[in-house]
């Protein structure tokens, strides 16, 4: 964990956030700044800049969440409407919270390609 990392202090519950899921590797939580009805930010427990730092020893993070952003969505009841998954890397893509994690957008028709 790192101490002045947000997603940190969210994840391992430092911080007073509604967490939707938990387990030993990941932590779920709605945006702060929703983009979509359904806006769930889906992030590793372990400090991770990015998806770039991933290697093949988190294939079961990345499992796990891509696995539970199917399984939110299906709760939200946005599974057969259907949704988005994105991750940001870098400043081109807008990235502004340093820490791994997976955007699920949903509820809405969303447009592509993206801005
Ligand atoms: P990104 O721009 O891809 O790095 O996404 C970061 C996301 O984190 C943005 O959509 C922000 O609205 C969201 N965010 C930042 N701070 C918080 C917070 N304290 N609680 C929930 N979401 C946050």
């Amino acid at each position: 964990m790192s101490d002045d990392c947000i997603f940190c202090k969210i994840a391992n519950q430092h911080l007073p956030v509604e967490l939707l899921y938990q387990d030993d590797l990941i932590a779920a939580f709605r945006d702060i700044n929703p983009q979509a009805p359904t806006h769930i930010l889906l992030v590793s427990r372990a400090h991770l800049a990015g998806v770039s730092m991933l290697t093949a020893e988190h294939a079961a993070l990345l499992t796990a969440l891509c696995t539970t952003a199917a399984e939110l969505a299906r709760r939200e009841g946005i599974a057969d409407s259907g949704y988005r998954l994105i991750v940001n890397s870098g400043p081109d893509a807008g990235q502004s919270v340093p820490h791994l994690h997976i955007h699920l957008l949903g509820g809405r028709s969303l447009g592509w390609p993206p801005g």
